[in-house]
């Protein structure tokens, strides 16, 4: 296998696939765009922090360091509505969120990035920054005494989006509506300046006066303040990238002369049963709500996994559960090599491991293309399977085609996290007691131990190698 196959990935900008590599050094700056911790995080957001994990262990995979940051947004219109609507301080009222949003990283095996910086931690670099475009002329400050970025001051705009000029000036205002004080419907805000009705005690003092930095300018700051200011790679989802990404090229590049991004990357939407995941709908899913139901986070994992990140998800408990089917398909076959004793050497599995690995990582160099990656473990599971229902497969080639399959697992990141289905002590003492029982005949007995399983929630699956539970789902 040829060691030097480059990562390719599809950037939005340019519209192609370039070859990914640090633009200095050994490591790739990479900046993902984090949660605003006013809530839980959704199943749609845990698809791109999913798929961030993949392109993050794929840069390490390909033989890249990565240093990345995810931003934690605890300043917007929703975090300040939620606080004052408690009557706690900002910083109150999202650290349950914060917690629990790493919390459901661990649960879903994501690593954890280099840094995660709080918005509230950066406000002097925001302001340093909205001084600097004042003193350009690139920003100005509006009638209700905000601070506007001047987007016809930077010709750039929307390079990104592909979007021209004149259809943002629509777009923006629809979105924008309450913004009157504007010169241009585009510009975007800042600094927003303080109002009493609206953010309560909730403000920072600035040069231009109080109030609080606008959305967008959370990210440059933050992103410009801890990898510098050029990064390799920005990611997000993709409603996204207008006018939020858009706005941070905008507002960084105006500010440094340097270009902020190399490489941007965006993920599509996760769709649940074809629609819009919506709390009106009743088809909103935090993680907790899946957890709740019986699924793993390993399986949650798998499903949000398994599509290519530029291709929308449609999740449905259907295709959960069809996950769930195929992650145990790889799970058994571990297992199975695993219990391998017999001794005796059987070269063709090693073949069928190389072909795999071959093919895992040449799909995966072409634009993380994890369905056809998948693909090459799969039909390696099935001739696995075959030459061990034939016994041509011998302990030491089975550890060596282990090592490959754990290999792939540093991208995967699903089997390291098998010890949550950890099954309780008593009930592997009611299973064993059931198959004591089985083997002496004694069938009242062995049929009173499954019933007692089927009660705590567990069924039995027999196979050739022996009975083992399984968590029943919760429908
Ligand atoms: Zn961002």
């Amino acid at each position: 296998m040829s060691q030097t196959i480059p990562l390719v990935l599809y950037n939005t900008e340019s519209r192609t696939k370039i070859a990914v590599k640090p633009s200095s050094g050994d490591t790739i700056l990479l900046y993902t765009c984090g949660p605003t911790v006013y809530n839980f995080a959704h199943i749609g957001n845990f698809r791109t922090y999913v798929f961030e994990d993949l392109l993050r262990r794929s840069i390490k995979y390909f033989g890249m360091k990565v240093r990345q940051v995810m931003n934690l947004t605890d300043i917007d219109d929703k975090t300040i509505k939620g606080a004052l609507a408690k009557g706690s301080s900002l910083a109150q009222y999202t650290q349950p969120y914060i917690e629990a949003f790493f919390e459901d990283l661990q649960t879903l095996g994501i690593e954890r990035a280099e840094h995660y910086p709080a918005a509230t931690d950066y406000i002097a670099d925001m302001i340093r920054i909205i001084e600097r475009l004042l003193e350009k002329s690139m920003a100005y400050v509006g009638e209700d005494g905000s601070v506007y970025f001047k987007i016809s001051a930077f010709p750039k705009y929307g390079r990104l989006s592909h979007l021209q000029l004149s259809e943002l000036k629509t777009g923006a205002s629809n979105r924008i509506g309450d913004e009157y004080d504007k010169e241009e419907a585009a510009d975007f805000v800042l600094w927003k300046a303080y109002s009493p009705e609206r953010d309560g005690m909730i403000f920072w003092e600035s040069p231009f006066g109080k109030g609080r930095p606008g959305w967008h300018i959370e990210c440059s700051a933050m992103a410009m303040k801890i990898l510098g200011e050029s990064i390799d790679i920005h990611v997000g989802g993709v409603d996204n990238m207008f006018p939020h990404h858009e706005n941070e090229i905008a507002q960084s590049e105006a500010f440094s002369g340097k270009t902020f991004v190399c490489h941007w990357l965006h993920a599509e939407h996760l769709l649940v049963d074809h629609k819009k995941m919506s709390k009106s709908l009743g088809n909103f899913y935090t993680l907790r709500d899946l957890l709740q139901k019986g699924y793993t986070g390993q399986q949650v994992r798998y499903v949000l996994l398994q599509t290519h990140y530029r291709t929308q998800v449609n999740f449905s408990f259907a295709g959960l559960d069809a996950a769930a089917a195929s992650l145990r398909r790889i799970v058994d076959c571990v297992e199975r090599l695993q219990s391998i004793k017999q001794e005796g050497s059987y070269e063709e599995i090693l073949l069928v491991t190389k072909k795999m690995e071959e093919g895992f990582k040449e799909s995966l160099a072409d634009d993380l293309n994890i369905s056809a990656a998948l693909s090459y473990l799969f039909e390696a599971i099935r001739e696995i399977n075959s030459l061990s229902d034939a016994e041509k497969v011998g302990k030491q080639e089975a550890e060596a085609a282990l090592e490959v399959i754990y290999r792939l697992d540093r991208v995967l990141g699903i089997l390291s996290l098998q010890e949550e289905e950890k099954i309780p002590v008593h009930l592997e003492e009611a299973l064993a007691r059931r198959q004591k029982a089985r083997e002496e005949k004694n069938w009242a007995v062995a049929d009173e131990c499954r019933v007692f399983i089927a009660s705590q929630g567990y069924k039995i699956e027999d196979s050739p190698e022996g009975a083992r539970l399984k968590k029943q789902k919760v429908q």
